[in-house]
């Protein structure tokens, strides 16, 4: 059975990266996913992704006991089920971090850093507990929804990054130093077109990488970027694949179709999903979710402006015309005979299938699509038996047609 070896590696760096949060010496900040955690780095603050943390409690399944302990505070459930489980474990006291890292929950931030360029409910979510923990709190908030990035949406980023200086010098005790955010962020370039090169190992047939995969190794791209350890890790992640690159092993013998995986990962469901496409022959090669690390722009000669030109024009963050010029890309880069839409309910803001983006590939690009409801963290939302049903007749119909042709 194909096994990626480094896994094992990752655990150890994953492991590591939880338990230092232990050490009281050194102050957290808590930041967004896409958040400017270099700069917060260039502080030497641990940093703290709460996302990473939902994802964790969907992947562990606990966030379905969690989830209604914020609907009690009025979260709706109809909300992003990170923010819900989130909120649901810190007022519920649980969290799998105790089991596997014996953490009493998620470390007490000293500062708490959003970017809105993901979506609006990090706000919400943050500022809960920025007046929960009285810990004070920075929110930027970028021009949203954008076709092309232009100067002034980049010079308005930039200047949102510098203007978080003094509350991270007064926090931290620490002056702002250039060259240790351009370091930073070098490192963080490094490690970013590591990754990169990870996930185009997968344009290789048989893929070396699947997207099941990729969310699992994208751990330390989310949580350590800027850091060494980050980029020690993609290095030897990228030789293992390039490896098997060469040698001709992929986690499936025989690809009878290469599929795109858009929007989010069901992380309660990562196991029975990716057994589902092995099973059927179909190798998953390609996401929306996971491309989402990769940070093209930074430039350690231009911190400021590349970093915030980097987190700007994330996906997530494109007009529906950009997404679907990007997703294009990727479809015929990887050579994509169909993709895969997850509508995932609480999180509209990466679930593209609600304004006729599948419609619109299938007409240029020629490929099939289908949508499966499902989501996130809220196991409630997902219909298994309905969805291996259009699954697996979604492969066939792909390879019916290849046959014909
Ligand atoms: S992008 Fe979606 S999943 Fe992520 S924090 Fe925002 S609403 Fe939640």
């Amino acid at each position: 059975m194909y096994k990626i070896q480094s896994a094992k590696l990752m655990k150890e760096v994953m492991g590591n990266y939880f338990l230092g949060m232990k050490d009281t010496s050194k102050k957290i900040a808590w930041c967004t996913s896409v958040g400017p955690a270099e700069l917060l780095r260039s502080f030497g603050f641990e940093v703290h992704f709460p996302e990473n943390h939902g994802a964790l409690l969907g992947a562990t399944r606990t966030a379905g006991d969690l989830i209604p302990e914020s609907a009690k505070l009025g979260y709706s459930n109809d909300i992003c089920s990170y923010l819900t489980a989130d909120i649901g474990s810190y007022l519920k006291n649980e969290t799998p971090l105790r089991e596997h890292y014996g953490l009493n929950g998620a470390p007490k931030p000293d500062i708490i850093v959003y970017n809105t360029n993901q979506c609006r409910e990090v706000q919400d979510w943050f500022t809960y507990f920025a007046k929960e923990l009285n810990c004070p709190i920075f929110g930027i908030t970028p021009p949203r929804h954008l076709d092309e990035i232009t100067q002034e949406a980049i010079d308005d980023v930039a200047t949102q990054f510098k203007n978080m200086i003094p509350l991270c010098e007064e926090v931290s005790g620490i002056k702002f130093d250039l060259g240790r955010f351009a370091e930073t962020l070098k490192l963080s370039k490094e490690a970013t077109d590591l990754w990169k090169k990870v996930l185009w190992t997968a344009s290789a047939s048989p893929a070396p990488l699947s997207f099941f995969d990729a969310t699992i190794h994208m751990g330390p791209i989310v949580v350590l970027r800027g850091t060494q350890i980050a980029k020690d890790y993609y290095t030897i992640l990228l030789k293992e694949l390039e490896q098997n690159v060469a040698n001709k092993i992929g986690f499936l013998e025989k690809e009878s179709c290469r599929l795109y995986w858009d929007g989010m990962p069901i992380w309660g469901k990562l196991r029975s999903l990716s057994d589902l496409f092995i099973q059927n022959n179909a190798a998953v090669v390609a996401s929306t979710y996971c491309n989402s690390w990769v940070f093209d722009a930074f430039d350690e000669n231009h911190p400021f402006e590349s970093s915030a030109k980097a987190y700007t024009e994330i996906f997530i963050n494109r007009s529906e015309e950009a997404k679907q010029r990007l997703l294009s890309d990727l479809v015929r880069l990887f050579r994509i005979d169909g993709v895969i839409f997850h509508d995932a309910k609480t999180c509209a803001n990466n679930s593209n299938s609600r304004f006729g983006m599948p419609q619109r590939i299938t007409e240029t690009l020629g490929i099939p699509t289908l949508v499966i409801e499902g989501d996130l963290c809220d196991l409630r939302f997902y219909s298994e038996g309905q969805s291996i049903t259009k699954i697996e007749t979604f492969i066939e119909q792909i390879e019916q047609a290849k046959v014909a042709c």
